[in-house]
């Protein structure tokens, strides 16, 4: 009982790096584990960006920079929102943090006080609802299941909203379950926003590029022009250029939470790492095939895998849009074996097939298990043969 903050207490680790690690304890022990629960692309950062890096260095880019990210890096993210998405934005309503994550906990912290809600469409990404809680703002969440494809729908928003609520997430594609909001979408959605101007919206769009939908990419921000000032747009070069490590993210939006945004990051970390912000500005300028080379790997995979799995009895999934997950329902599956929650089901399928997963309850979604596809498909394959062979005993 050692006397932590309650603030901390709040809060719990991030389940997806607790099945990673409890993998790699297998692991070490000697079993041949096979590790889907990972949220992060297989490939190596591309060589050109990798060279930008060690020139960074060679040219003593090592010093603090700006806090909110050196101009050129800003000036390429100002014009990527442009190219990619017809935005415009102002040099002061761009912020570089220390990764996507670290964004978004500069948004809440600047953005929200205690008793403050924040709708959180489920199934989400894992670290909504605490990095919420950690500033004692208050998750409520929005159910959208498999028959809706996991996407919420204006009457689900419109009653989920109340006079409290100060924030709004949207992620799409979305991590888990690899579902995107088509433009036609996101204009209804638009329209109900429209009633609640208290709300801002947060649209975390660390996966646009990885989407193979036969609509295109888009945001709330191209959906509805007209609520730009209520609009925060989230995203990074960790999925789309195979650069977790290297931690950059960027948020695009009005300029005083832009401002506010700044002031955390300047009580905290300061500036993004310097070398990594040059390796951020080549991948955003340079050649951009090198993400159509994964994006073809990953859809390659995710149309096995949808395949694969919905052949197994007892197991639903639906054929994504883009990511590198699938979201797969095994409420039968669960019931026919006696499982009574999701989370069991992982612990038995890592235990016993050594396939590490991720439950749904972690992302608010009971019932289902997440499989990341960033593997090699004879990997996949291997897995697949290991939980038919769980399913069948
Ligand atoms: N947003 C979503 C939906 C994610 O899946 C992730 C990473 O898993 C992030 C944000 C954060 O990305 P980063 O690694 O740049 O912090």
């Amino acid at each position: 009982n050692y006397p932590l903050s309650d603030r901390v207490n709040a809060i719990q680790p991030s389940p997806t790096l607790a099945v990673s690690q409890k993998a790699a304890e297998l692991r070490a022990a000697g079993h041949d584990v096979i590790g889907l629960g990972v949220g992060e692309p297989d490939f190596d950062t591309p060589e050109f960006i990798k060279t930008a890096a060690k020139a960074a260095i060679d040219a003593g880019y090592t010093k603090y920079t700006a806090v909110d990210g050196i101009v050129p890096l800003k000036q390429a993210v100002i014009n990527k929102f442009k190219r990619d998405n017809q935005l415009e934005y102002a040099l002061n309503e761009i912020l570089i943090s220390a990764g996507g994550k670290h964004s978004i906990f500069n948004l809440l912290s600047a953005w929200l006080n205690p008793g403050d809600e924040v709708v959180i469409p489920a199934p989400y990404w894992v670290s909504y609802p605490d990095m919420a809680k950690l500033v004692g703002a208050e998750p409520k969440f929005i159910q959208a299941g498999i028959d809706q494809r996991y996407k919420i729908t204006p009457a689900q928003l419109a009653e989920a909203i109340t006079p409290k609520t100060r924030l709004l997430f949207l992620n799409s594609p979305s991590n888990p379950t690899g579902t995107a909001y088509s433009l036609e979408e996101l204009k209804a959605l638009a329209e109900v926003l429209r009633a609640h101007p208290q709300v801002l919206i947060a649209t975390d769009d660390m996966y646009e590029h990885i989407l193979w939908a036969d609509f295109p990419f888009a945001n709330i921000a191209m959906a509805a022009p007209d609520l730009r000032d209520r609009i925060v747009v989230l995203s990074g070069v960790s999925k789309a250029y195979s650069m977790t490590g290297w931690r950059i993210g960027y948020a695009a939006g009005p300029a005083p939470l832009i401002a506010a945004m700044k002031k955390m990051q300047s009580q905290s970390t300061s500036n993004p790492a310097s070398i990594s912000q040059y390796a951020a500005l080549a991948a955003l300028e340079g050649d951009q095939s090198c993400i159509t080379d994964m994006v073809k790997a990953f859809k390659q995979r995710h149309d096995y895998l949808v395949d694969a799995l919905n052949q197994i009895p007892g197991m639903r999934c639906i054929a994504g849009d883009g990511t590198f997950y699938t979201f797969a329902n095994i409420e039968e599956m669960m019931a026919s074996k006696g499982f009574a929650t999701d989370v069991e089901w992982c612990e038995a399928v890592l235990g016993e097939v050594k396939v590490a997963l991720v439950p749904g309850s972690a992302f608010g979604a009971p019932g289902h298990c997440r499989f990341s596809f960033a593997t090699s498909l004879d990997t996949l394959k291997e897995a697949v043969a290991r939980i038919a062979k769980f399913a069948s005993n």
